[in-house]
């Protein structure tokens, strides 16, 4: 294998493994010996750039090409995100939306301009806009920021037919996609390989992705009360639907509570995303991840919806009150599990599952001497994500462990949890 691609390898693999940062806190009942603070946990930086890798195809780099970029970012100088403010544009006039007011009781499409082609055209991307009859608050839901994510295309699209205007209060701004280039391509990320969502709040004068999340942030999230950002798991993983939120803010841990009966995270959320640049602007949001990449996942879909419209109802904004099997809010601290050895994955559980402390989960088997090594779960939980069967490398993150915590317990800062690693290696993903 060529020397620079084992290099780019692990960081490759840590990059891609989800949409957002995964947090693990420790676990109430591990012995302090066990867990390892944050602080002493090297968090990796982000690059500006995605590693060069050069491309010999052999049999053993073939399940990595499917994730190796297709075009390798540009060099470029590092850029400032935050725009200059000298040269900010005078402020939008409040009220308007896109170059219009707002129509009470209408559902609309308007257009938001993101960035050119490289022919030198705008790209036109559509905007619904449902306003109701009586003033309330503005709700946005933004879905395909990465490209590839389609689950939050069809929640988008069902929640904004869905609603009556008539009976709405306030404003619900639906994207349904944000990344329309990667969404053509059916990839993740923007044409030059850039991921968008590690670009805002923007900065007008930086790079293409640079330029749009300035444009999309000022043009569309500044008009937002909340904001609801709609994402899946990456790269041959899935997720239960789960809310990735800043518990450490109030105002966060208030629209979390809306979700009816919904896994949540705690996390910061990288510099960059959406998120994290939306709740500086002090605009509280979360992220709901739910289902894979490249699929639509109609459990997850429906769970997505109603979760939404629950918040609306939550908000006081639509008048649409789902039933909930249990209607709190449940907070979890979570870890992820790696394979220790390389092979095939077969999975004995199933996305959602609550296991018991010593459950198997699932199988590697090398498929060159047929030996088989089991990963088992070290704790009692639930399996909230896992990757897809398929091919994995020793240190593959295959099983992510949700353990039920207090809302105050999902807040501490991420350890790192070695449980046994002659069975299961237990740790932090930190995926910028
Ligand atoms: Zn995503």
């Amino acid at each position: 294998m060529n020397p620079r691609t084992l290099t780019a390898l692990p960081l490759l693999i840590t990059l891609l493994l989800g949409c957002e940062q995964d947090v693990s806190v420790p676990v109430p009942g591990i012995s302090p010996h066990l867990v390892q603070r944050s602080s002493q946990v090297p968090r990796r930086p982000v690059p500006s750039t995605l590693p060069t890798v050069e491309y010999h195809i052999t049999r053993e780099q073939v399940a990595v090409q499917a994730i190796l970029p297709e075009v390798d970012v540009e060099e470029e100088p590092a850029e400032s995100s935050a725009p200059p403010s000298e040269a900010a544009p005078p402020p939008f006039k409040p009220g308007e939306f896109l170059g219009a007011p707002f129509k009470a009781g209408t559902l609309e499409q308007r257009t938001w301009y993101a960035g050119e082609t490289y022919y030198g055209s705008a790209i036109p991307t559509p905007v619904l806009v449902a306003s109701g009859e009586e003033p309330g608050q503005t709700l946005c839901i933004t879905a395909a920021i990465h490209g590839d994510e389609l689950n939050g295309i069809e929640t988008v699209r069902r929640v904004m037919y869905e609603l009556d205007t008539k009976k709405l209060k306030g404003i619900v701004i639906g994207v349904p996609i944000v990344n329309l280039q990667g969404f053509q391509r059916h990839s993740r990320y923007l044409p030059d390989r850039r991921d968008l969502n590690r670009y805002f709040p923007g900065n007008r004068d930086g790079s293409s992705a640079s330029r749009m999340a300035y444009s999309f942030f000022r043009e569309v999230i500044m008009h937002c009360n909340g904001l609801v950002d709609l994402h899946t798991g990456s790269f041959h993983r899935t997720n239960l639907p789960q809310l990735r939120a800043n518990l450490n803010d109030n105002s966060v841990v208030a629209l979390t509570e809306g979700f009816g009966s919904t896994v949540i995270l705690h996390s910061d959320g990288a510099e960059g995303t959406l998120r994290h640049a939306a709740l500086a602007a002090g605009i509280p949001a979360v992220t709901l991840e739910a289902g894979e990449p490249l699929r639509v996942n109609e459990e997850h879909v429906t769970h997505s919806v109603k979760g939404i419209f629950t918040l609306l109802d939550t908000l006081g904004m639509y008048n649409r009150r789902s039933l909930w099997g249990n209607p709190e809010p449940v907070y979890y601290t979570a870890t992820w599990l790696r394979a220790d050895v390389g092979g095939i994955l077969s999975s004995e559980v199933r996305l959602g599952k609550r296991v018991r402390k010593g459950d198997l989960l699932g199988t590697v088997t090398d498929p060159i001497t047929n030996e088989q090594r089991e990963v088992h779960s070290p704790h009692d939980g639930r399996i909230i994500g896992m990757a897809l069967d398929q091919f994995v490398m020793p240190g593959f993150a295959v099983y992510h462990l949700g353990l039920q915590a207090p809302v105050e317990e999902a807040t501490q800062d991420p350890s790192e949890i070695i449980v046994d690693n002659t069975v299961a290696q237990t740790d932090v993903i930190d995926d910028h």
